[in-house]
C-alpha cells in the first residue's frame, strides 16, 4: 500500500493514473500535479466515473525545483512518477534528493535548446541517489521501457549471447486528421527530424534524418515502411547488453505524414531556434505544437493497431537463434478502457507498471538505473496482466 504522485497531465498522465486507480492494493493513495490544474480535474472525473476511486489534483511547476520539493514534502509520496516532458526530469530528479523519495521517468533529459536527449545528464546522478538510499528507475515506457525488458528477457531465457538487436515500432493507426503526432508534438517532431543513428562493430554511425528504410511484415497489420531512427533506449542497450555487435532502431511513418513533414521542415515550421515575429520571440516548432492536434485528443477517433517489437539474433546452446518478441495494442480497445489512444496507453501501462516493481520491492536497488539492469521476470508476468500481452516467434 503506498502512495504515489504522478506529475504531468497530459495524454500519458492520464493512462498511468487510470492505470494506477486500477491497482489500489498497490496504489492506495494517488495525486496529480501539473502545470494546467484543469487537465488533472478532468482525470480526476475520469477515474472516479470509471474506477469510483478519488484522486488528489494539484497545480505546480515542474521545472522549480523548490516548488517541486515542497510539493513532495508535503505529499509525502514513496515515488514519484513523472511523465510530463524530458525537459522537467532534472529539475523533479532534484526534488526527489532534496525530500527523499524515489523517482520514475518515461524519457530521458533534453535541454529545451539544443535536440540532444540522452542518458548523459541523468546517470551522473546515480551516486547522488545511492548515496541517499533512493532509487531512480528511467525510459519505463514502452520504447524506451518494454523494449529494454524485452531484452533483457531474451537475454536471460532464449539466448547465450546476444548479437543484433532491431527495435521496430509501428503505429497502423488513423486518427483523420491531415497530421498529427501521437504524443506531444514538440517532442515527436524534435525526434523524427533529428539524424539517424545506430551502433554497430563497437562505434555509432550516423545517417541523414529518415534517409535509410526497410520494409517489415508487421503481425496483424501488414507490410509497412519502417525509418531508422536514433533512439534513446540504443545509448543504455549498448552498455548493458554484453557481445552486442550491431542494434537498430526503426519506426513506421505514413508516406503522408512525411510529406507534411518535409514541408514543414522546408519552411522552418520544426525549428527550435527563436524568430522575432511583430515585437515577439517565438520558436517554430512550440508555435506549430500550438496549432496541432492536441494527442490527448485523438483517442476517441484512432482506429487501428500498434505493434512493437524487438528482433533479436543470436546463439544458444552453440547454434545461431533469431527471435521477435512483440505486442499488438489496439487503439479502440485502449479507448474503450481508459478513453486515450495506444500510443499513450503503451506508454502509460510500463509506466504504472514499473512504479509497482518498485513499490512491492520486485525491483529495488540504490541509484539510477536502466530498465535492462533489473530482473525482467516479473515485469514481463505484469504486462501480460495489465493490458499489454507479449508473445515470441522463433524465426
Ligand atoms: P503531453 O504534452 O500530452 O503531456 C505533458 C504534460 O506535462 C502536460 O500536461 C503538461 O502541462 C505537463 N507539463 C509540461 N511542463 C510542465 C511543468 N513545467 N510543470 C508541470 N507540468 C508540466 O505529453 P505526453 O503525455 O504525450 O508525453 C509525456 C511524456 O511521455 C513525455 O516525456 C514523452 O517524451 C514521454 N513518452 C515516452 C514514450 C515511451 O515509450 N517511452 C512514448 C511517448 C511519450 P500542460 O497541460 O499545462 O501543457
Amino acid at each position: 500500500m503506498s502512495k504515489v504522485l504522478i506529475v504531468g497531465a497530459g495524454g500519458v498522465g492520464s493512462v498511468v493514473v487510470h492505470k494506477c486507480a486500477q491497482v489500489p492494493e498497490v496504489f492506495s493513495e494517488i495525486v496529480l500535479a501539473s502545470r494546467t490544474v484543469a487537465k488533472c480535474e478532468a482525470i480526476r472525473d475520469s477515474v472516479r466515473q470509471r474506477t469510483g476511486r478519488d484522486i488528489e489534483v494539484t497545480a505546480v511547476d515542474a521545472d522549480n525545483v523548490a516548488a517541486m520539493t515542497a510539493l513532495i514534502n508535503r505529499v509525502k509520496p514513496a515515488l514519484v512518477l513523472n511523465v510530463a516532458l524530458p525537459y522537467q526530469d532534472l529539475p523533479i530528479m532534484d526534488a526527489c534528493l532534496a525530500a527523499g523519495a524515489d523517482y520514475l521517468d518515461t524519457a530521458n533529459y533534453e535541454p529545451p535548446d539544443e535536440a540532444r536527449f540522452s542518458y548523459t545528464w541523468q546517470w551522473p546522478y546515480h551516486d547522488k541517489f545511492k548515496a541517499q538510499g533512493l532509487m531512480a528507475l528511467l525510459g519505463s515506457g514502452f520504447d524506451p521501457g518494454v523494449t529494454n525488458v524485452y531484452c533483457a528477457y531474451a537475454a536471460k531465457h532464449y539466448f547465450d549471447e546476444i548479437h543484433y538487436v532491431d527495435i521496430l515500432d509501428a503505429n497502423a493507426g488513423d486518427h483523420g486528421h491531415p497530421f498529427a503526432t501521437n504524443f506531444n508534438p514538440e517532442i515527436n517532431i524534435r525526434e523524427v527530424t533529428a539524424r539517424g543513428k545506430y551502433w554497430e562493430n563497437g562505434q555509432w554511425l550516423e545517417t541523414e534524418p529518415l534517409s535509410v528504410k526497410q520494409s517489415f511484415d508487421f503481425p496483424r497489420i501488414g507490410p509497412r515502411n519502417a525509418y531508422l531512427m536514433y533512439h534513446e533506449e540504443l545509448e543504455s542497450l549498448v552498455k548493458n547488453i554484453k557481445g552486442l555487435k550491431r542494434i537498430r532502431f526503426w519506426m513506421t511513418f505514413s508516406d503522408n505524414y512525411l510529406k507534411h513533414l518535409e514541408v514543414l521542415r522546408n519552411v522552418g515550421m520544426t525549428g527550435i531556434t527563436p524568430v522575432e515575429f511583430e515585437g515577439h520571440q517565438i520558436i517554430p516548432l512550440q508555435f506549430l505544437k500550438a496549432l496541432l492536434p492536441d494527442p490527448a485528443s485523438l483517442g476517441p477517433r484512432t482506429k487501428g493497431k500498434t505493434c512493437i517489437g524487438n528482433v533479436i539474433e543470436g546463439i544458444k546452446d552453440g547454434k545461431p537463434r533469431k527471435i521477435y518478441i512483440y505486442n499488438i495494442c489496439d487503439h479502440e480497445e485502449c479507448y474503450r478502457e481508459v478513453g486515450s489512444q495506444a500510443i499513450s496507453y503503451t506508454t502509460g501501462v510500463p509506466a504504472m507498471i514499473g512504479a509497482m516493481m518498485m513499490l512491492t520491492n520486485a525491483w529495488r536497488g540504490q541509484g539510477v538505473f536502466n530498465m535492462e539492469q533489473l530482473d525482467p521476470d516479473p515485469f514481463m508476468a505484469a504486462l501480460n496482466r495489465y493490458g499489454l500481452p507479449w508473445e515470441v516467434k522463433e524465426l
